[in-house]
């Protein structure tokens, strides 16, 4: 590979305010607009994606008690979510260190997990902190993120490069991860993930930047890569990240409720500088030419048909809109329950919290939400069927938000390729 360009040469237009630098979203426009930058006019595009990303843990140590009060953890909770207690024994410390997971779920309420509980951290909320100790004792106390020493996120497997979207043929509905409810039989909807031609991965798929040492962007703060994550292969690669939980934003992490309990999202940025013909040739993908598996979801790996993001995200709204002159104030409100994020609650839509994945407007059945999320023509056992998009485990708006936040980071200094 010829380097046409160095990166020496991208940091001094940028220190020289003349970098031309894009969103993936910008630089997609343009290219549907037939108005592509040339090769010479960009020198770096910042992508990002945000989803479900399963293998987020974090690492952290925090003060439970003075001194003396017990010889070392052996269970530990927060929140009701189970932590692994440990490496470190931390011996009458009266400190904790523990490993928590994005998927772990509460023993008190399995709807909520370790993704919640990271979200509640970075608000400042107060957190129920139960331990069981080795010599038998069990102490109790609430903690918030100032009694946090330290603290880690490693995330084994994120930033995936688009998955799989799934339907259900079979008779039965079908309780998955991969829906934010059990998912109706007979073709009645379809859920999908994949930030389409905004992933990074997606735009460097030959890995020509996109590796071991690369500074990113993980939940609003710069982290890094550590290596490709677990289960990633050439065709199917995903990322393993790390940053520092406690300089997060909470608007970029969370709980994500599925009809298999709590799990964990994440929003990752990464800039591609353009160095060669190459790396800018790899950036010209768009959404229709993404191709992605449609499959049953039981069994999960039986492809039924294949579709495009093109198809996925078209133009569909990204936001719904609630419109409370319609809501019949049912007894037990349909949205409350399913929806992922706790966005409605008591007749209120929190757009901080939302996540776009459409649920809210395929289930409730008096039209208080407005949220076109499309649909797909697919041929499933030689049938032609058109299947409404009922859930999207993704959000294109964060991924372009935390993008044009590396951007503007980039432009101003504050994160240095
Ligand atoms: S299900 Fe719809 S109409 Fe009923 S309370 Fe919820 S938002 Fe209102
Ligand atoms: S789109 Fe609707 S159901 Fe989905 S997170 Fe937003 S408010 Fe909740």
């Amino acid at each position: 590979m010829t380097n046409n360009r160095s990166i020496d040469e991208i940091n001094q237009k940028i220190n020289d305010g003349e970098a031309n630098i894009y969103t993936a979203e910008e630089f997609k426009k343009l290219i549907r607009s037939d108005n592509a930058p040339s090769f010479e006019e960009v020198d770096v595009v910042t992508c990002g994606t945000c989803g479900v990303m399963s293998g987020t843990a974090a690492i952290l140590n925090f003060i439970i008690s003075p001194p003396g009060e017990f010889i070392r953890a052996r269970e530990v909770y927060l929140n009701g979510v189970p932590a692994y207690a440990g490496p470190c024994p931390n011996e009458w410390l009266g400190s904790v260190d523990v490993i928590i997971y994005g998927t772990a779920h509460s023993i008190h309420d399995e709807s909520y997990g370790g993704g919640f509980l990271f979200k509640d951290l970075l608000e400042g909320k107060e957190i129920d902190v139960r331990v069981e100790s080795a010599d038998g004792k069990t102490i109790e106390n609430t903690i918030t993120m100032a009694d946090v020493t330290r603290a880690q996120i490693i995330g084994s497997r994120m930033a995936f490069k688009n998955y799989t979207a799934f339907t259900n043929p079979n008779k039965e509905e079908v309780s998955s991860i991969f829906a934010a409810t059990p998912l109706e039989g007979n073709l009645r909807g379809l859920t999908f993930s994949g930030c389409g031609d905004l992933n990074p991965l997606q735009n460097d798929i030959s890995q020509n930047v996109i590796k071991e040492g690369t500074k990113v962007l993980l939940n609003g703060t710069q982290g890094y890569i550590l290596g490709n994550g677990t289960r990633s292969t050439a065709e199917k690669p995903n990322l393993m990240l790390s940053a520092d939980l406690t300089e997060m934003d909470p608007y970029y992490i969370g709980g994500f409720k599925t009809g298999q309990g709590g799990e964990v999202y994440d929003t990752v940025a990464i800039p591609i500088p353009v160095l060669t013909e190459e790396i800018y040739n790899n950036l010209l993908v768009t959404d229709d030419m993404v191709d992605i598996p449609v499959s049953d979801i039981k069994g999960r790996h039986l492809p039924l048909d294949e579709t495009d993001y093109g198809k996925l995200w078209g133009n569909y709204d990204l936001r719904p809109r609630y419109d409370d002159s319609n809501c019949l104030t049912c007894d037990k409100c349909a949205v409350e329950g399913i929806c992922p994020t706790n966005a409605f609650s008591r007749g209120r839509l929190n757009l901080t919290y939302c996540f776009g994945c459409g649920m809210c407007a395929n289930y409730c059945r008096h039209q208080s939400f407005r949220m076109n999320t499309g649909s797909v023509d697919l041929k499933i056992n030689g049938k032609d069927v058109n299947v409404p998009i009922i859930c999207r485990q993704s959000d294109r708006l964060r991924a372009n938000k935390l993008s044009l936040k590396l951007k503007k980071m980039i432009e101003n200094q504050e994160f240095r390729l």
